[in-house]
């Protein structure tokens, strides 16, 4: 079966500058990771390198690489271009940010990066503000271009460790909210990870009334801590009743060196998808072929 990861971060040196900087500390990457033991990542060409040795051994085909600090979108294009039948490009976007439109633009037109990845919790922006429908119009008129939105709990492990303040706006990550834009735009993927992150009734409800509509089962899905009772299991067999299984995307939200591709997750998700009897057709589109389906390898 092929496997294709939905949900990878790529933590380039430029991720940790912007950290940094943040923390309003001159620190370099290296210095970073040594207080979070942590492995340097070195130049976007080598990390992109230890990624494709990383995937070979677990024999994982294709993942999305998030650029996961709005500006960092360059490090990801990089991975990109060196290994273009292996990575797809995303791109954390601040829709708030002044060259918010131009920015998207570029990563897409110039950059061939394939997916705008908006928090509004993080960037305190309502998904009804006209400056997101100006960048989700960006993604409507360049077919095969996806809208990621981060919905539900949103906790950032590094920033946390690194003591940065994480003033997020939960409820502003509504997957209703989502599916408002997706009806408007009904020709964009719009992708919601972790299931909702907590909002899975929110999450179902709307991909339920949104065929462009599409949800990642990357991470250990803690969230599930919220509903009281509620298993993974009984999580994947109604996200496959209600979604499907063409509009499910397999995520493990694997991030730093040298902890590296998080296979317990696939493992956790695959014995799932077993015992819950998913056929052998359904889980090959769902732990591959809907991302081979959403973002076809370069040629
Ligand atoms: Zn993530």
């Amino acid at each position: 079966m092929i496997i294709n990861d939905a949900h990878c971060h790529f933590f380039s040196s430029q991720f940790f500058g912007t950290l940094a900087r943040q923390r309003g500390t001159t620190q370099t990457a290296g210095e970073m990771c040594g207080e979070l033991h942590w492995d340097d990542p070195g130049p976007a060409d080598a990390l992109a390198d230890r990624w494709i040795a990383e995937l070979d051994v677990h024999g994982v085909s294709r993942v999305a690489l998030i650029a996961s600090v709005p500006g960092d979108e360059v490090s990801v294009a990089q991975a990109v271009a060196r290994h273009p039948a292996r990575f797809v490009g995303f791109f954390m976007l601040d829709p708030a940010a002044a060259d918010a439109t131009d920015r998207a633009r570029r990563a897409i037109d110039e950059l061939r990066l394939r997916a705008i990845c908006l928090f509004p919790a993080m960037h305190h922006i309502p998904l009804g503000d006209p400056r997101i429908v100006r960048v989700v119009e960006i993604a409507a008129s360049r077919p095969g271009v996806a809208v990621f939105v981060h919905c539900g709990v949103l906790s950032v492990g590094v920033r946390a460790k690194l003591g940065l303040p994480s003033r997020f706006d939960m409820h502003l990550g509504n997957p209703l909210e989502v599916s408002k834009l997706a009806l408007s735009f009904p020709d964009v993927p719009f992708i919601i990870p972790h299931l909702g992150a907590g909002m899975f009734r929110e999450a179902l409800m709307a991909a339920d009334t949104c065929r462009n509509l599409y949800l990642d089962t990357s991470s250990s899905n803690g969230w599930i801590k919220y509903a009281p009772g509620l298993t993974l299991d009984a999580v994947f067999t109604t996200a496959v009743a209600v979604a499907g299984p063409l509009r499910l995307l397999f995520g493990t939200d694997s991030s730093f060196f040298p902890r590296g591709w998080q296979k317990g997750v696939y493992d956790t998700q695959k014995h799932i998808a077993e015992r819950a009897e998913i056929s052998a057709a359904d889980a090959a589109l769902i732990f591959g072929g809907n991302f081979d389906r959403l973002f076809p390898a370069a040629s």
